[in-house]
């Protein structure tokens, strides 16, 4: 019996790697996992597993436990296993577009909701910005810093910062998410020089490439660490997120919510609220609260939603 991890899954056919890093062809008996929900029993990308031999590929003989799942409803709204073991995610923005608070704060509820810590990465800097559009990614730095994000500066174009970045990500599964164009993919070219060959070599075991743009997949990085390259959770934003993991996304403002007068606050026109108190005050971000009560909206719509289905 070895132990292995699933670099990915392509409809019943399975890719996983050993701990030398060799890659198999395996499949997984249908009834490996037989508690829980149906949707949490199949292995995904990034599932640490137990395989054996098999006659011409290796046969799944234990899932092992998850220390997470990214859940994603399918196109009818049913939830989907994603990717497992997610120990960071990296929210990548660029200094061009300007860099998105709102959805910077969505993703760090998202991120709080897989229980994963959350790094942000600003790329491109090596533009040059006017005075207003420097400020505000300077803005960004100073916000996210502020409230504990390992916030990191990175170019794929001179190269800054990315050591720093190889070092945040050695150690760790990381995910990438952000907008298309901030550049996640270039990082990750950047990160890793052999990245085709390596998408060479798993697109010649499953003999179909085309599979290895669509699916998550698992990289190991030369620099320690493994990457998932997953398409369909690129743009994960909270779906139907727990309050707690709500309050996860917003330290700042989970912290003073007791002090509200009252305990239903609203935290919009309420006399006596600690949350537009502290705003006034300069001591949290009005764009966070902004953030926080349209998250706390959607939370609310969703759980109502869920009640009149039931
Ligand atoms: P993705 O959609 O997030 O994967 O973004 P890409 O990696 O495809 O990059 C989008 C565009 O931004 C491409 O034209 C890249 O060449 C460019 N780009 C990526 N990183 C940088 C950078 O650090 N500086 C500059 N100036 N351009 C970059
Ligand atoms: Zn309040």
């Amino acid at each position: 019996m070895t132990r292995g991890r699933v670099v990915a899954r392509f409809g019943a056919e399975l890719i996983v790697r050993d701990d030398a890093g060799g890659l198999h062809k395996a499949v997984s008996p249908r009834n490996l996992v037989k508690r829980g929900p149906e949707h949490l029993r199949a292995p995904v990308c990034g599932d640490e597993i137990e395989y054996e031999d098999g006659f011409d590929k290796a046969v799944l003989t234990a899932l092992l436990p998850r220390r997470n799942c990214l859940v994603r409803p399918d196109h009818r709204g049913r939830p989907r296993a994603g990717v497992a073991n997610v120990d960071q995610v990296v929210i990548v923005v660029a200094t061009r577009p300007p860099p998105d608070w709102g959805l910077i704060d969505r993703y760090l509820v998202g991120t709080a909701d897989l229980g994963a810590n959350a790094a942000i990465v600003i790329n491109k800097i090596d533009l040059a910005l006017a005075p207003a559009a420097a400020a505000h990614v300077s803005e960004t730095r100073t916000l996210y810093a502020g409230l504990g994000y390992p916030v990191l500066s990175t170019s794929t174009l001179d190269g800054s910062g990315i050591d720093d970045l190889r070092a945040r990500l050695a150690g760790r599964t990381s995910l990438f998410v952000g907008q298309s164009g901030v550049g996640k993919s270039s990082l990750t070219h950047h990160l890793d020089p052999n990245l085709e060959v390596r998408v060479g070599e798993l697109s010649a075991l499953t003999g179909e490439g085309r599979h290895t743009t669509t699916h998550a997949h698992l990289y190991a990085l030369p620099g320690g660490g493994d990457l998932i390259d997953s398409p369909g959770v690129r743009d994960f934003a909270p779906f139907a997120p727990e309050r707690a993991s709500l309050h996860a996304g917003f330290p700042e403002i989970a912290a003073r919510i007791g002090d509200c007068r009252f305990h239903n606050c609203q935290h919009r026109a309420e006399p006596g609220c600690a949350i537009k108190t502290a705003v006034e005050a300069g001591e949290i971000a009005a764009t966070r609260l902004r953030s926080f009560l349209e998250l706390s909206n959607e939370l609310r719509n969703s759980v109502r939603g869920g009640d009149s289905m039931s």
